[in-house]
């Protein structure tokens, strides 16, 4: 038997049958660009993510692009987010010619820490050359980011806030989703994610009717009243229909995937805290997708050699930090270097997850961690 790190081919059993309708309704209509169900499935998205609006894109990359083309974010603007996190987050800033700052993560739940933030903000306004602009949280691996402080220091600079949920769209803190205090809401439909697609697509989520408009301009090549008035430049950026259509069936089926999410992540701590450096640390009052279920560990080469000795797939998010790779590693980072950021790199190993992961399986791989503890 192999164990799957993700198990795709579980949760398609589960509504073979429904998905497979769905896309055959829409081989039928021939309706392949922004059809009937693509709308339909932005009101669902909408109404999950307790947002007025909700647009899809073409990826979880375009979703944190659009907002910063919205607010014409680009040049001498300073975009701050953190390190510890898939690139997408710092390249969209980068790809907009603006300059992300790099700010440290905390170092129980990996997400950006908003001392290090406040210290980023303080640090490039006093230098005067760059124009803070916004904040980028990220919600790694499921659980939601810092918000409460953080939107009080975009509140405090007039900074935008986004908040890339590519991995924890659907998480809650206190019973609010992210767009409780972040402007936007991004997300990915990336099939690995907690909330896949069969290919590329993501989300924009927002409050702001505005800010909606434009984004649903600029993400149709900028086009204004009628398509041969382009009154901003754009990119090509929809979610097909066939995604759509497929996500309509996913999303349903997903508060109950995040429910069952959550007792395996309990399950997996229960029995490991005593055995690994660290198990997962949520947020007080938060409730995580559980992405990835990440654990740290002493000696993770030893350990990984052991997993893989007995057949258990394994990842680590993330091996080298945004700011060490090549394109990113002359952009400023907060103080003197990103101190968690770099001592998490080297312990952390994420854990098969997924909503179908039966017991029995379970326990095996807990069996194999605790014994790997120890090589
Ligand atoms: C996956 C991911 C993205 C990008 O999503 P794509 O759909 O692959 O473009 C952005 N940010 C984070 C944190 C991600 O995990």
């Amino acid at each position: 038997m192999s164990i799957a790190f993700i198990d795709l081919k579980a949760q398609r059993a589960r509504i073979a049958d429904k998905i497979e309708s769905r896309v055959a309704a829409v081989i039928d209509h021939c309706g392949f660009i922004l059809g009937p169900e693509v709308k339909a499935f932005e009101a669902k998205l909408a109404a999950f993510g307790r947002a007025s609006h909700a647009a899809g894109c073409g990826n979880g990359t375009d979703a944190i692009l659009l907002p910063l083309m919205a607010w014409n974010i680009g040049p001498g603007d300073a975009v701050f987010c953190p390190s510890f996190t898939f690139v997408a987050t710092a390249e969209v800033i980068a790809l907009r010619g603006a300059t992300p700052v790099f700010v440290d993560i905390d170092r129980e739940t990996y997400n950006m820490c908003p001392r290090s933030l406040g210290r980023a903000i303080e640090h490039i306004k006093a230098q005067g050359e760059l124009k803070p602009r916004a904040i980028i949280a990220v919600d790694l691996f499921g659980q939601p980011a810092h918000y409460p402080s953080l939107s009080a220091l975009a509140e405090e600079h007039g900074l935008k806030l986004i908040a890339d949920s590519a991995q924890g769209f659907g998480c809650t803190l206190e019973g609010h989703h992210p767009l409780h205090w972040a402007d936007v809401t991004t997300t990915s439909f990336f099939p690995a994610k907690p909330l896949g697609c069969y290919g590329d697509g993501g989300a924009v989520l927002s409050n702001d009717e505005a800010l909606m408009a434009k984004i649903r301009s600029l993400q149709v090549h900028g086009q204004g009243a009628d398509k041969y008035d382009n009154i901003n430049v754009g990119i090509n950026s929809r979610l097909d229909t066939l995604q759509a259509a497929i996500l309509i069936e996913k999303l349903a089926i997903f508060a109950d995937e995040i429910e069952k999410r959550n007792v395996i992540a309990s399950l997996y701590s229960e029995h490991l805290k005593d055995h690994v450096l660290a198990v997962p640390q949520v947020i007080d009052g938060g409730v995580s997708t559980w992405a990835q279920y990440t654990i740290e560990v002493s000696n993770r080469d030893a350990f990984s050699e052991h997993l893989r000795s007995k057949n258990i797939p394994f990842a680590s998010y993330y091996p080298k930090p945004v700011h060490r790779q090549g394109a990113y590693k002359d952009f400023p980072v907060e103080g003197n270097g990103l101190v968690h950021t770099d001592e998490c790199m080297t312990k952390v190993i994420s854990l098969p997850m997924h909503a179908y992961l039966e017991p029995d399986t379970q326990d095996i791989i807990i069996d194999a961690v605790i014994a790997a503890a120890k090589a």
